[in-house]
């Protein structure tokens, strides 16, 4: 594939309408080496997707399904001649009515993976249409051709080799004829079913096409112009990060940085492909470049914030002076597939983190009754919902002096549930309450990167 290619990824509410469609469909246009386009749904139509998975009473069903045809219509009633791509909607929609019916009866994740997946084929479609009203040589190409990804579904992972494959066979021959739309988020699984990536995915989409097709770059285009200091909603005066390495930017993702999926830069680093962030409603306004190196890179980078966590903490008198209880813990909790997040012990305690973010399927519990009553057998089990985990982003922390002073000495006010730091010199964590994480935020915001 040619060296200067440029995977283009606009998420929701950059195809959110017809203006915002047509806005992204500019920045496509003014770069000729941007050829492959990746899209999310249209904003809010996830939402409802998901919404009808879960099951829905017949009156419910067919009021979330007006509100997706009203957002897909109100994009089809500006085109000039909207009378074929309206039937293939309208064909889209049947389905999604077909499959909603379905999950009113039994709901699954494969179901849901199904039924979500039409918000990015819809999107894709009137994209393509949009492009090619401006005469573009625009090309819809279902990525579920492409993307092979495991059975797991609601947060299937991808086959990297059949998928470098299948895209040096069916997709760069596309690319070098004419400018391809495809999806974010869906792939399918080796039966030829339909998966998704977890939510948020398609930024992760974009970047696995982009090393399966040795891309220059990928750009993933938003409603924010970078990644900054800390999220924007809830500090408006944190500032954009103009360049950022690929480590602190993966680590703010993983945290809960919502900008990036936290697996979009895993192929990033991979394959040394530089990212870059950028608001779709004002690209004048720059964005911020995620590469390998940075100069300089500060002791304090950023602030993530991660709602819905699950504290469990077991207790055991038998864990004095033994061996092998956390061995225990940790290979129950491997037979339920849950993959530990933080960890903090004392002498006859465990305290661990469930991350419970992510899955399409909100159903995808990982506190099964099943695991719970394994872990009661073998210690006592408190389990704490409703808290939040504030992440500390920055370089070489783990050496640096004075760093506790200036984390904790602004959290005065504030009860802090458990502390993880010195394992990773990228970053420093703690729990707080659900009520009390955005100021949080701001207190510590205030104190490391000032007003
Ligand atoms: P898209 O639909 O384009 O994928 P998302 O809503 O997933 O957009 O991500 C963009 C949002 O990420 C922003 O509106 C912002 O509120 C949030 N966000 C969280 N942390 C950050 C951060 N550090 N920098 C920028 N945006 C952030
Ligand atoms: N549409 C999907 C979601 O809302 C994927 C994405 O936007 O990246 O989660
Ligand atoms: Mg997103």
């Amino acid at each position: 594939m040619s060296q200067s290619l440029i995977v283009a990824k606009f998420g929701g509410t950059s195809v959110a309408d017809f203006d915002a469609m047509n806005r992204s469909a500019d920045i496509v246009l003014s770069d000729a080496n941007t050829r492959l386009v990746v899209l999310s749904a249209s904003a809010g139509i996830t939402n409802l997707l998901v919404s009808l998975a879960e099951g829905q009473e017949l009156e419910q069903r067919a009021y979330l399904l007006d509100e997706i045809r009203t957002i897909q219509y109100a994009i089809i009633d500006r085109l000039q001649a909207p009378d074929v791509i309206r039937q293939e909607i309208d064909r889209m929609l049947e389905n999604i009515l077909m499959l909603a019916e379905a999950a009113a009866l039994a709901t699954s994740a494969a179901l849901t993976d199904e039924l979500v997946s039409h918000g990015e084929l819809m999107s894709t479609l009137l994209f393509v249409e949009i492009l090619r009203e401006r005469q573009i040589n625009a090309e819809w190409f279902d990525v579920r051709k492409v993307m092979r990804t495991s059975d797991r579904f609601g947060r299937a992972e991808p086959d990297v080799d059949t998928l470098q494959s299948l895209c040096a066979a069916q997709l760069a021959p596309r690319i070098s004829e004419a400018l391809v739309i495809t999806q974010g988020f869906i792939g399918s699984e080796s039966k030829g079913r339909t998966t998704t990536l977890g939510r948020g995915g398609s930024d992760y989409t974009a970047a696995l096409l982009g090393e399966a097709l040795h891309a220059a770059r990928v750009d993933i285009w938003t409603d924010v112009a970078g990644i900054y200091t800390t999220d924007p909603r809830v500090v408006p005066t944190a500032k954009r990060i103009e360049e950022i390495s690929f480590e602190e930017a993966a680590e703010m993702a993983i945290f809960g940085a919502k900008v990036l999926h936290p697996a979009t830069l895993l192929p990033a680093v991979r394959s040394d492909i530089p990212v870059f962030v950028g608001s779709s409603k004002d690209p004048a306004a720059g964005g911020t470049r995620v590469c390998n190196e940075t100069p300089n890179p500060p002791l304090f980078r950023a602030l993530a914030l991660r709602r819905k966590q699950t504290l469990l903490t077991l207790h055991s008198p038998n864990m004095l002076h033994a061996h092998g209880f956390l061995a225990e813990v940790f290979a129950i909790l491997a037979r339920h597939n849950i993959s530990v997040d933080l960890v903090t012990t004392s002498e006859v305690n465990v305290a661990l983190t469930l991350d419970t973010t992510g899955s399409t399927s909100s159903s995808d519990s990982l506190l099964t009754q099943a695991l719970l009553t394994e872990l009661s057998s073998l210690c006592r089990v408190e389990v704490e919902e409703n808290l939040a985990l504030v992440a500390i982003i920055g370089n070489n922390l783990s050496k640096a002096c004075g760093v506790g002073k200036e984390v904790f000495g602004a959290l005065e006010p504030f009860n802090l549930r458990m502390i993880c730091y010195g394992a990773s010199s990228y970053n420093l964590c703690f729990l707080v309450p659900t009520p009390d994480a955005e100021e949080v935020v701001r207190a510590l915001h205030q104190n490391l990167f000032g007003a």
